[in-house]
Parts: C-alpha cells; sequence; structure tokens
C-alpha cells in the first residue's frame, strides 16, 4: 500500500501504450520556427479553395445566437442529409468530425479481449481508437499498397467486432472496386460491424458508380462515414456523419456527447451541402491539380501511387524524411509517411494551380541537390 505510483501507472494499459496522431506541422508553427512567410500547406488534404460562400453566410447569421447551446440532435442538418441521400432521419449520427464517429464506434462496439481488423498502410486513427480500449488490432498485410480483402476475410475470428476500411485509403488514394466491397461486406458475419470510412467520396462519386448507400438496406451493421473537411472545405468546424441502420445509430447516440457538434459547425455544414458550384469547382481544381503534380512526378523519373482522393503519395526511392525537412526550409509543408510503413513515400495534398506549381519547383531543387 505505501508504493508510490507515477500518474503513467494509473492510466489504463491500452492509453499507456498508445502512441498519438501526429497531425501535418500548421502554417503558424513553421513561420514561428523558420521566420517564413508565404508558407504552403500540403500535409493535411484540406481544400485549397477556402470555405465557400454559402458556408461562411451561414456562419455569419449564426453569430448572433451563440450564446445558445446548439441543436443537440443536429436536426436541420440531418434533415438535409436525409434529403440528399434517400435516408431517414434515424439512420444519420453526427460527429465531432467522422474522427469522433470512429471513435464512438470503438467505444460502443469494442473492449479488451475482442479484435478490430484493418490493413497495413490503413488511416492512422483506426489503430489510435483501438488500443485506447484495450482492444486487439489485427493489421492485414496489403496488396499492391491497397486493401486485400481476401485476406482480410480470412481473418475474421469469433473475437472480430470492427472491420475498418477507407475507401478510398488514406494516405495511398487506393481505390477498391465496387463489386469487390460489395462481395466482402455481404460475407461479413452479424457479429461484425464494418465501418466504410468515405471521406474522399466526393472525389470519386462523378466517376465510379458508387453505391454504397445501397448496401444498407441488407446490411445492418454496416456504417458508412463521411466528412465536411475534405470536398466541402469545413475540416476547421469538424463535421462528419455516420449512415447506417437506425439501430446502429441508436448504440452510437447513447455514447455520444450530447452538443458535439457547435452551432457554426452545423449551419455551415447544411450551408455547404447545398453549394453544389463550389463542390463541382473544388472536383475540377482536384483533377486538374492531380494532372498537374503526376506529370510533375514523371518528368523527375518519381512514381506514385494512382489516387482517388485530393492527395498522392509519391515514392522518392530514398528515405522521404530528409527530403520533407528540405522542403519545410523551402516554406512547403507536405507529410511523411514513414509511421504508415512508407518510409520512402510523401504524401502531397493538391493544392491550388499555383502552389502545385510551387510544390514542384522546391522538390526538383530539393533532390538536384542530395
Ligand atoms: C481526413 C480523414 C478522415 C476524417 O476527418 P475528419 O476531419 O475527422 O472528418 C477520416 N478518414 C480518413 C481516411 C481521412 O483521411
Amino acid at each position: 500500500m505505501n508504493q508510490t505510483h507515477t500518474i503513467y501507472d494509473l492510466a489504463v494499459s491500452g492509453v499507456r501504450q498508445l502512441v498519438p496522431y501526429v497531425a501535418g506541422k500548421p502554417i503558424e508553427e513553421l513561420e514561428r520556427e523558420l521566420g517564413l512567410s508565404n508558407i504552403i500547406k500540403l500535409a493535411s488534404n484540406e481544400n485549397p479553395l477556402g470555405p465557400g460562400k454559402k458556408a461562411l453566410a451561414a456562419i455569419q447569421a449564426t453569430l448572433p445566437k451563440l450564446s445558445l447551446y446548439p441543436d443537440g440532435n443536429g436536426f436541420n442538418l440531418k434533415s438535409a442529409l436525409a434529403r440528399k441521400y434517400g435516408l431517414n432521419v434515424d439512420q444519420i449520427t453526427l460527429g465531432n468530425g467522422s474522427n469522433d464517429l470512429l471513435e464512438l464506434i470503438g467505444r460502443a462496439f469494442l473492449a479488451p479481449g475482442l479484435e478490430a481488423m484493418f490493413s497495413e498502410h490503413a488511416f492512422a486513427v483506426y489503430p489510435i481508437v483501438t488500443q485506447a480500449v484495450g482492444a486487439t488490432a489485427v493489421i492485414v498485410p496489403a496488396l499492391n499498397y491497397g486493401y486485400d480483402l481476401v485476406a482480410m476475410a480470412t481473418r475474421i475470428s469469433d473475437l472480430t467486432r470492427v472491420i475498418f476500411i477507407a475507401n478510398p485509403n488514406n494516405p495511398t488514394g487506393t481505390l477498391l472496386s465496387q463489386s469487390d466491397l460489395q462481395k466482402f461486406i455481404s460475407a461479413i458475419p452479424t457479429h461484425c460491424i464494418c465501418v466504410l470510412d468515405e471521406a474522399y467520396f466526393e472525389f470519386v462519386s462523378n466517376q465510379k458508380g458508387i453505391n454504397s448507400l445501397d448496401w444498407l438496406k441488407t446490411c445492418p451493421n454496416l456504417i458508412i462515414t463521411r466528412t465536411f473537411s475534405k470536398a466541402y472545405g469545413l475540416a476547421g468546424l469538424r463535421v462528419g456523419y455516420g449512415l447506417s441502420s437506425p439501430e446502429l445509430a441508436d448504440i452510437l447516440n447513447r455514447v455520444r456527447q450530447p452538443f458535439n457538434n457547435n452551432a457554426l459547425a452545423l449551419a455551415a455544414a447544411e450551408a455547404a451541402l447545398g453549394d453544389d458550384e463550389y463542390l463541382q469547382e473544388t472536383i475540377a481544381v482536384n483533377a486538374q491539380g492531380m494532372s498537374d503534380l503526376t506529370a510533375g512526378f514523371k518528368a523527375l523519373g518519381l512514381e506514385w501511387i494512382p489516387s482517388a482522393g485530393n492527395f498522392v503519395s509519391v515514392n522518392l526511392k530514398q528515405p522521404g524524411q530528409p527530403i520533407y525537412e528540405a522542403l519545410l526550409r523551402k516554406g512547403v509543408i507536405v507529410r511523411p509517411v514513414a509511421n504508415y510503413g512508407m518510409p520512402n513515400h510523401l504524401r502531397i495534398s493538391i493544392g491550388t494551380p499555383a502552389e502545385n506549381q510551387f510544390f514542384l519547383k522546391a522538390l526538383a531543387d530539393t533532390l538536384a541537390n542530395v
């Protein structure tokens, strides 16, 4: 009884072993460190156009009401989402970013002794959510940087409770075919929740005939997560949502904080959903930027992983960290992905045409001097 404890001894074991998520370096931090201005950030898959006009107007209109609590049920935003997707309001769960939903899923369905499955090179939040609640991570080797759904199916056990699939995946940008995905999801046993993370859905929806919403009709243990952070340009406000059966939404609603979305976020997200012009411009700028960046990589003799998102991971054929640091000194923030098991890659978010050119010039200069 007279043994002394450190604060670390007191934390539950899953948390004690957690390694915190490493976010993209903020512009202000690099400004402070280097005394540079004109820094460009292509590190967090943010929308290079800035927020849309309709979202900004909605924020302005909501400011006088900030002394009131937000609508804890997010009725207006949920109604708008339900209309857009042809779902019922009780199938929607709002999150403080879609990361919030991933965490709610972990808290609701995982515990020590249970398993969560995801792929090698998958989004870094999946292992964090799993570890935080003391569950066991089952990490399935990737196939050509993409998900190996056949191998994943063989690894499902009686203890598997959650399977995380990002489509497209971050940081690889790989996209699974809808038919392979449908086959995998329809065979998932009833004791597993399948999380289909479609954070980059808007960037592929036009081209590839994504029909994952249809699967909700036959699969009560499927939840599709989407976000306003990427194509809708509202990463700073933190709004994401889950689409699922009413039963799954009901469970998540029990662990959700009552006011997990603030009033500005709810209003801006609803307005953004009705701003198709902004969304189409975002998609067009992204497509052009992807083509410019990959043309630049080709000219430099570099290979990249073909990406369906608003980012691309390029193979430098040498450790990425020193190149990342050299780019920082030139005022360009990109993302090292060694922590994703990709030490020779850097992940570049698609910027404006001017940002993309600035980055390509900085990369060419850096590679010429190593
Ligand atoms: C960016 C991202 C998210 C979520 O971002 P939020 O800002 O929390 O909505 C979720 N999944 C993947 C794969 C992402 O890249």
